[in-house]
């Protein structure tokens, strides 16, 4: 069974590239969008990890395309320099400006195009339970209506599975991802998260601090009588707890 991965270069979707390699998928294409993000750091993680799979790494180059320019029209901070990058807790409203419209839709449309054209089954993305709350295109629902929209579109072309779509994070939290990362061996400081584009994580932006907690969870109950595990360089590293603090208070 082979199998078509969006990976951003993330610790989800690396993850997830290393479950689908553990499980045994074909993997020869790996799809990654440069949509005028900030952090383009991590399209590199995503072709190093392509590379160490011997796969294939496309990148859509939306960035290209005047799309970015009316993308930014939107108010998100990941496409329009203008807008500040939100700092704090992921789940605090002013994430809204991280969402980029129809990005997941547009993402896995793509990635199905390669499945069908490739002789691939499925397509897989690393959308998280803690997605569903501020990115409507990251929730079971979406994910459900899309899969019969792949399926029908392209019926008796390609190989595509009736359910074409891999969702192994769907109902798992980013703590549950952070531990199987660490199950799997997954270089942590070999993924990127921060939405601001520095040269270390910034450890203050929404990403940045939903990846500290949950690489702390995971830590604690993955292996705490271990010196780990992640290696990456952050610039701040204690405002998470305060922005958790927060958050809770
Ligand atoms: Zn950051």
């Amino acid at each position: 069974m082979k199998v078509v991965p969006v990976v951003s270069g993330g610790l989800d979707s690396v993850t997830m590239l290393y479950l689908l390699h553990e499980q045994d998928y074909g993997i020869e294409h790996i799809v990654s969008f440069n949509y005028g993000q900030r952090h383009k750091k991590e399209l590199d993680f995503a072709k190093y990890h392509a590379d160490s799979l011997g796969a294939e790494h496309i990148i859509i180059d939306l960035y290209r395309t005047s799309l970015t320019h009316i993308l930014a029209q939107s108010g998100s901070s990941l496409v329009d320099d203008t807008v500040d990058v939100p700092e704090g807790h992921y789940a605090e409203e002013n994430m809204k400006a991280t969402v980029v419209p129809n990005r997941n839709m547009m993402m896995l449309a793509i990635a199905g195009s390669v499945a069908v054209a490739t002789g691939a089954e499925y397509i897989a993305t690393a959308v998280h339970s803690g997605d569903h709350a501020i990115y409507p295109d990251c929730r079971p629902e979406f994910v459900d209506l899309l899969e019969r929209a792949l399926w029908s579109g392209n019926e008796g072309f390609g190989s595509l599975a009736p359910n074409p779509i891999k969702t192994p994070f769907l109902y798992r939290t980013k703590a549950d991802i952070a531990e199987m990362a660490m199950q799997l061996h997954v270089p942590i400081d070999k993924t990127w998260s921060c939405y601001v584009g520095g040269a270390k994580h910034c450890g203050r932006c929404g990403t940045c601090v939903e990846r500290l907690e949950a690489i702390d969870g995971a830590r604690s109950r993955f292996a705490p009588q271990h010196r780990i595990i992640d290696e990456t360089e952050y610039e701040d590293t204690t405002y998470w707890r305060e922005a958790l603090k927060k958050e809770l208070a």
